[in-house]
């Protein structure tokens, strides 16, 4: 068994959550990282548990400490992942960042460089754009200028999917899940 950095990205409303939190049902030993966010709570998100919700000057703050591994500006707000939890938890089991390709590209460099843990950056990809957006109308009140930058947002995410190790279609829940715990129980079984 060895401990490895796992980064998940995907358009969001590709499933990614949905998939992740099947993963860690199967796989409680894995620590899921909770990103920092200046973005609004959604309904039912808890504080600590989503995210860790900041105002944008006290995230400012924190890049200023270098409190993150890695951070990135996304539709607006801010997002990253803390350096600390990170290196806590990598010396205790494998790590799971859920974020975008930008900070995961970072993440994964600073990782590596370091030298001491194993990277695995997979992309979850939906079925066809025209679904996504489907999803993506039916959970909120978008405008058409916001349903643009997210189509551009999409088509940029999905173009980083050849710099990722692993890409999964998720057309199908259960066989898509499948093989998000096939591959997390291959990399962790490695030497
Ligand atoms: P949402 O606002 O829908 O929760 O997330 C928006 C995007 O931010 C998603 O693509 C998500 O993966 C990404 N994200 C969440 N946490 C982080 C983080 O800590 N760093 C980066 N770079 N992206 C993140």
């Amino acid at each position: 068994m060895r401990n490895v950095l796992f980064i998940i990205s995907g358009p969001s409303g590709a499933g990614k959550g949905t998939l992740v939190k099947g993963l860690m049902e199967k796989r409680p030993d894995l620590f899921l990282s909770v990103s920092v966010t200046t973005r609004s709570p959604r309904p039912g998100e808890k504080e600590g548990e989503a995210y860790y919700f900041v105002t944008k000057e006290e995230f400012e703050r924190r890049i200023a400490d270098g409190e993150f591994l890695e951070y990135n500006n996304h539709f607006e707000n801010y997002y990253g992942t803390r350096l600390a939890d990170v290196k806590r938890e990598l010396k205790k089991h494998s790590v799971i960042l859920e974020i975008e390709p930008c900070g995961g590209f970072k993440a994964a460099e600073r990782v590596k460089r370091a030298g001491e843990y194993a990277v695995v950056l997979i992309m979850i990809t939906p079925p066809s754009l025209l679904a996504l957006e489907e999803r993506i109308r039916h959970r909120g009140k978008e405008t058409e200028e916001q349903m643009r930058e997210r189509r551009e947002r999409v088509a940029f995410e999905l173009a980083q999917a050849e710099k990722y190790d692993y890409t999964i279609l998720n057309d199908d829940l259960e066989t898509a899940t499948a093989e998000l715990i096939a591959i997390v129980d291959k990399e962790t079984n490695k030497d």
